[in-house]
């Protein structure tokens, strides 16, 4: 199965490095998915008999209930691949701290500081350039 998914970022001030000094926090993360079944229909309105509802939107707690959603059981799919356009230098970064908060054991590839793709059990997060 694939994933499209984008983050909606806000800045917020952070005090913890200086007075003015402020941060990019995730606001809203958004998914389209598809899957073999469904690929060819443009429309991601129509659900998928295999993948269910193709758009989601994550208000709360963004990055966590992204995963959360990404680990979801599906037997009939052995990878799950998430694609982010910003991928290396925003969304990596937040499903990066979360994995480690969880203790997952990421696979990294980067180039420098910007993460090319990072890979978690089945999950698979790729930049799109
Ligand atoms: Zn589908």
């Amino acid at each position: 199965m694939y994933c499209i998914y984008f983050t909606i970022l806000r800045q917020q001030k952070n005090k913890t490095y200086s007075d003015t000094a402020k941060e990019h926090v995730p606001n809203l993360v958004c998914v389209q998915q598809f899957c073999a079944n469904c690929e060819e229909i443009e429309d991601c309105s129509i659900a998928c008999d295999r993948c269910g509802r193709r758009r989601h939107s994550f208000w709360n707690d963004h990055v966590g209930d992204l995963l959360t959603y990404l680990c979801e059981p599906r037997p009939w799919a052995s990878k799950i691949v998430a694609i982010a356009h910003k991928a290396k230098a925003f969304d990596l970064h937040f499903n990066l701290n979360r994995a480690i908060k969880l203790k997952w054991k990421p696979e990294l590839i980067a180039n420098g500081l910007k993460m090319i793709s990072m890979k978690m059990e089945h999950l698979l997060f790729l930049d799109s350039v």
